[in-house]
């Protein structure tokens, strides 16, 4: 899939520029599943999801196979960059910047995406 690019010229409310800072990935390996970035966010970016003893990515329905549970990127395109997650996770695996593209790797195996 071809991955879009595009840099974002956003301004505060009284005109002035800002750089948004998008969510771009969460680390699987270091993430906790604490819920914490989860609750601060008002655009649905994240869903909890569970890990299997594969390391595939799971719904939390699955409730037998799920070893622990971690936050994914599950719509990317709705992020507004304010950054807010980062500031509250305490395990600092979030990796944010500038847009580079919209591809989802939410819900690819964790060894597809290491
Ligand atoms: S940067 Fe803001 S909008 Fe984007 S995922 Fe984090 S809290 Fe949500
Ligand atoms: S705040 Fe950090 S550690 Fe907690 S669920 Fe979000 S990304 Fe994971």
């Amino acid at each position: 899939m071809e991955v879009q690019q595009m840099e974002a010229q956003a301004v505060t409310r009284d005109g002035r520029a800002w750089q948004p800072s998008y969510l771009l990935d969460i680390s699987q390996e270091i993430c906790i599943g604490c819920g914490r970035c989860f609750k601060v966010c008002g655009r649905s970016v994240m869903s909890l999801m569970g890990v299997t003893e594969d390391g595939d990515l799971v719904g939390l329905d699955d409730d037998d196979e799920i070893l622990r549970k971690v936050m994914t990127v599950s719509d990317p395109g709705a992020c507004i960059g304010c950054a807010a997650c980062s500031r509250v996770c305490p395990k600092n695996c979030q990796k944010h910047g500038p847009s580079q593209g919209i591809e989802n790797d939410a819900r690819k195996p964790l060894s597809a995406i290491a």
